[in-house]
């Protein structure tokens, strides 16, 4: 990674921080984006102060994103990897969701990548090379039950991946998805602890897995190891729901 430059969305805490982390032990140049700076700033701390940036942005935000990359590219002459990781939950019953929460999942996990994809693309394009990570969940593959809002976007994702995947391979810009599986994170404290015990039990591995692991299938995508991928899903779920 070293003399390469990422982005990671939702990088201030959870997954995106160890996705930011691995990125940069490996070498990378790192920005560091999420909806609060004070904390984004807090988190790009923990990684020391070289080759790291912090930045405010909401991803559903079209000039925010666009600024973001422009920012990171002209900071770091130029951008080799965009993760787009920032994600909610509003988990209901389909009796009980409201449009509103509908709307602010898939608003945040579709139109926020669909805008991460299309602003680093740009740039990559430009470069003949980068590589594009989209964070979806098995929750997008197998369906949750509770999530209808979030199943659909994270699905959407895969769709959203595989069709960028096409229109940019010959231009050097890969694009994969990694869809974790029940990942220890603040997202998953939010859950009812039965809820959580019950989905851990049905894992083959019989644990849930860490931000960490899901960092190590992202820096796989990112690196040249995986030259001749693009369009792929990997799933980071310890053999649940393969
Ligand atoms: P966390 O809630 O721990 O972290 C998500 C981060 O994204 C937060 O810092 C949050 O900021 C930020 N964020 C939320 N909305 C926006 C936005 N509009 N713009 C910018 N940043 C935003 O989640 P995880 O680390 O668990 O999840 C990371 C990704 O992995 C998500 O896409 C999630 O759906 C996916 N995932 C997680 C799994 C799990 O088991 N944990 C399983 C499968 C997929 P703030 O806190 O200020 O709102």
């Amino acid at each position: 990674m070293s003399g390469r430059s990422a982005i990671v969305t939702g990088a201030a805490q959870g997954i995106g921080l160890a996705i930011a982390k691995k990125l940069h032990e490996h070498g990378a140049s790192v920005a560091l984006v999420d909806l609060d700076g004070d904390r984004a700033e807090q988190a790009a701390k923990e990684l020391g102060g070289e080759r790291v940036l912090a930045l405010a942005c909401d991803v559903t935000d079209e000039a925010g994103v666009e600024r973001v990359v422009r920012t990171a590219a002209e900071e770091f002459g130029g951008l080799d990897i965009h993760v787009n990781n920032a994600g909610i939950t509003r988990d209901a019953s389909l009796r009980r969701m409201s449009v509103e929460d509908f709307d602010a999942v898939v608003t945040v996990h579709l139109r926020g990548t669909w805008l991460g994809v299309r602003a680093a693309s740009a740039v990559m394009r430009e470069a003949g090379r980068g590589s594009i990570i989209n964070i979806s969940s098995l929750s997008g593959k197998a369906g949750n039950p509770g999530q209808t809002n979030y199943s659909a976007a994270k699905a959407g994702i895969i769709g959203l991946t595989k069709a960028a995947a096409k229109e940019l391979a010959h231009r050097g810009v890969r694009v994969n998805a990694v869809q974790p599986g029940l990942i220890r994170t603040a997202m998953t404290a939010a859950m009812p602890p039965e809820a959580f015990a019950e989905r851990e039990a049905a894992i083959p591995m019989k644990r849930a897995g860490e931000p960490e692991e899901v960092a190590g299938a992202v820096l796989f995508l990112a690196s040249d190891l995986a030259a001749y991928m693009t369009g792929s899903v990997l799933e980071v779920g310890g053999g649940r729901l393969m």
